[in-house]
C-alpha cells in the first residue's frame, strides 16, 4: 500500500500537509503566508504623507460642518491608515507650524477641530495665468 496516497495534500498547490499541521489546516505553510500576504492590511504612512492626510482631513470637515470636531486617528483607522497618537500630534504640530492653521486641540473634549486657515486660493488673470496662494492674515509672518 502506498503511505502518499492516505496523507492529505494542500488544496491549493497540491503539496503533501505535514502530519504536525493542526487538524483544521487545509492548505500548506507557504500557502497559507501567500494568502496573508494578499490580505490587504493597515498601511503606515510617512510622516509627510501623514500631515497631508490629517490636513485633508481637517480641511474637509471644516468645509462641510465648521463646528465638528474630527477624531483623526479613528477617521483615517476606516481609510485603513494606522497611527498613533504621537504621530497625530506630531502632524498637528506641523500644520500649525509651517502652514499656520489654528487647529484647536482640547484635552477634555476628543478630537481636532480647523478654526481658522489664513490662506486663501486665488486664481491669477494673465496669460500666465497660474494659482497661488496668498495670505488673508498678515499679521504674524510679515509684520514689521
Ligand atoms: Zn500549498
Amino acid at each position: 500500500m502506498n503511505a502518499t496516497a492516505t496523507r492529505e495534500t494542500c488544496l491549493r498547490c497540491g503539496a503533501v500537509l505535514s502530519r504536525y499541521r493542526s487538524h483544521d489546516e487545509q492548505i500548506c505553510a507557504p500557502c497559507q503566508r501567500a494568502e496573508l500576504e494578499a490580505e490587504p492590511g493597515p498601511r503606515i504612512l510617512e510622516p509627510e504623507q501623514l500631515v497631508v492626510a490629517v490636513a485633508a482631513l481637517l480641511l474637509q470637515a471644516h468645509a462641510h460642518e465648521p463646528d465638528r470636531r474630527v477624531h483623526l486617528r479613528a477617521e483615517l483607522a476606516e481609510q485603513g491608515i494606522e497611527t498613533d497618537h504621537v504621530e497625530i500630534r506630531q502632524a498637528v504640530q506641523k500644520l500649525r507650524r509651517r502652514y499656520g492653521m489654528e487647529i484647536d486641540a482640547d484635552e477634555r473634549k476628543p478630537g481636532h477641530r480647523l478654526v481658522d486657515w489664513p490662506y486663501r486660493f486665488k486664481r491669477l488673470r494673465g496669460p500666465t495665468a497660474r494659482a497661488c496662494f496668498w495670505r488673508r492674515q498678515q499679521k504674524t509672518l510679515f509684520r514689521v
